[in-house]
């Protein structure tokens, strides 16, 4: 038989206010076990929660960014149950009336078509406490520093097809917020992390299967290689007759498994009521207008400016539009290269290349785009190849400097004078009698050789141009 995969993803994703969700605690990572939880995080009695503004406006920004519904009026709701690094014995969330509904988002799929796929809701809640069992010698120690830290859960229909979808889907999710700078995505961090829910059926059935879900992935590698472990096994157990157990399962990274976890909860299990400490968070239209105002450039409308602005490949633009902060540094550098394809080159290519040698963020370039925009003129204009450029980058990059002093004080100029050259080139073809013959009997092939002996003898430093110029004058073709 063939099967059919559907996915839908649950993101979590953290968002990036410096305090907490209902507390003034402080949300930075890495911290010593417990020093950031306040009273509200430790649940003491007699505590009340406030809403941070902060987030209400970041979850709306999520909302208009996937063309969604940003509800004029949301409510926090508890979730009841019981974990230790849960003190207040419920986590706060939003259930029937989320802060945001209805988005959706396109994706470019591998064929170079779109699929446009549906956001349910994205709701606020609180993260959990950590428990670690790391050295604590039969005990489990809980720490608190992350509990009460906001989160956006995303939660998508049930659209996605395949792992690489899901993927795609996140990436895309993942590129959005950071460009909206809800987020900084750290996904070492856990700051943006998905349970994906997993069914098969018979290609062409209309009901849904029965899923399993897979918690807290929190890699884009692990992403696919969980999904696709888990329909293997999905369709392995209906091969065989049997039926797919609606169960949460962890992902086993070292194994490449997954590993049933607990029973499948329902809503009531929850026991969700709407949080009496807690106000409705009630939005005006003024509020909606003045996020929507606010809005930074999304990263469709910016590859369609790309393309149409500097003319560049698919596969520049995806790599220049991944960030915000790269398509900046592009920009900046494009402004004042006339050369836009030039300047693309060189941020996705060399630059590229050096920030991930030396593990960098573009923001934390060796190389300012001021600088290698002063280096690309000096290629536009002949005084230095394409080849020596990599060599007075690699200088800029590892001793710093701007691109002029470096060919200065090298001695990297160009030889484009011609006087200069045809010594050399007389030089070479004395050399080479025997490619010289060859070359005079109709061997055009040989040119190349010959160019590449003169490039030689200069360090790189003649203008290939101008020595085929003057070989083949000398040659006499
Ligand atoms: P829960 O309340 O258990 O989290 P939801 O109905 O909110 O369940 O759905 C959670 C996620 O699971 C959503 O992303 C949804 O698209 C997805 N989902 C629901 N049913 C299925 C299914 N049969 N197969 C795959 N994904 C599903
Ligand atoms: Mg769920």
């Amino acid at each position: 038989m063939e099967w059919e995969t559907v996915i839908g993803l649950e993101i979590h994703c953290q968002l990036a206010t410096k305090s907490k969700l209902f507390g003034g605690a402080s949300t930075a990572y890495g911290a010593e076990p417990n020093t950031q939880a306040c009273l509200v995080t430790l649940a003491y009695p007699g505590v009340l929660p406030v809403l941070n503004g902060e987030v209400v406006t970041m979850a709306a920004r999520f909302g208009l960014a996937i063309d969604a519904t940003v509800a004029p009026r949301s409510i926090f709701a508890r979730k009841n149950y019981f974990y230790p690094d849960l003190p207040k014995g419920y986590q706060i969330s939003q259930f029937e009336l989320p802060i945001v509904h209805d988005g959706h988002i396109t994706l470019m799929l591998d064929d170079g078509s779109e699929k446009c796929v549906g956001i349910t809701r994205a709701h606020l809640e609180e993260d959990a406490g950590k428990s670690l069992h790391e050295n604590m010698e039969g005990k489990t120690g809980i720490d608190l520093n992350r509990a009460g830290t906001p989160l956006l859960e995303i939660v998508s229909e049930p659209e996605l097809s395949s792992a690489r979808e899901a993927v795609n889907y996140m990436r895309r999710i993942h590129q959005l917020v950071r460009y909206l700078g809800i987020s900084d995505g750290n996904m070492q961090e856990g700051s943006f992390r998905c349970d994906a829910n997993i069914s098969v059926r018979p290609k062409g059935q209309q009901e849904l299967g029965t899923r399993t879900e897979l918690k807290n992935l929190n890699s884009f590698r692990f992403v696919e290689k969980a999904i696709d472990f888990e329909i293997e096994r999905q369709v392995e157990v209906l091969e065989d007759g049997g039926e797919v157990v609606q169960e949460t399962r962890l992902y086993d990274a070292e194994r490449d498994e997954t590993r049933a976890m607990r029973g499948k909860e329902e809503a009531n299990d929850y026991r969700y009521f709407p949080d009496p400490d807690l106000l409705p968070v009630e939005l005006d239209e003024g509020f909606i207008t003045g996020v929507r105002e606010a809005m930074p450039e999304l990263p469709r409308a910016k590859a369609e400016r790309f393309t149409a602005d500097y003319g560049l490949k698919q596969a520049d633009i995806d790599l220049l539009t991944a960030s915000r902060d790269t398509a900046d540094y592009f920009e900046a550098v494009a402004a004042s290269v006339e050369d836009k394809r030039l300047a693309a080159n060189w941020v996705a290519g060399e630059l590229g290349a050096a920030l991930n040698r030396d593990g960098l963020d573009i923001t934390a370039s060796k190389v300012s785009a001021a600088s290698l925009a002063g280096l690309l003129n000096r290629i536009h204009d002949n005084t230095i190849s394409g080849k020596i450029a990599k060599e007075v980058f690699a200088a800029m990059w590892d001793e710093g400097g701007e691109a002029d002093a470096i060919i200065e004080s090298r001695g990297l100029e160009q030889i484009t004078d011609s006087g200069e050259l045809e010594a050399t080139v007389d030089q070479v073809i004395a050399d080479n009698p025997e490619q010289v013959e060859q070359y005079r009997a109709g061997k055009e092939k040989v040119l190349g050789f010959l160019v590449g002996q003169v490039m030689k003898a200069t360090q790189g430093k003649a203008n290939p141009a101008k020595v085929n110029e003057i070989l083949r004058a000398k040659l006499g073709s």
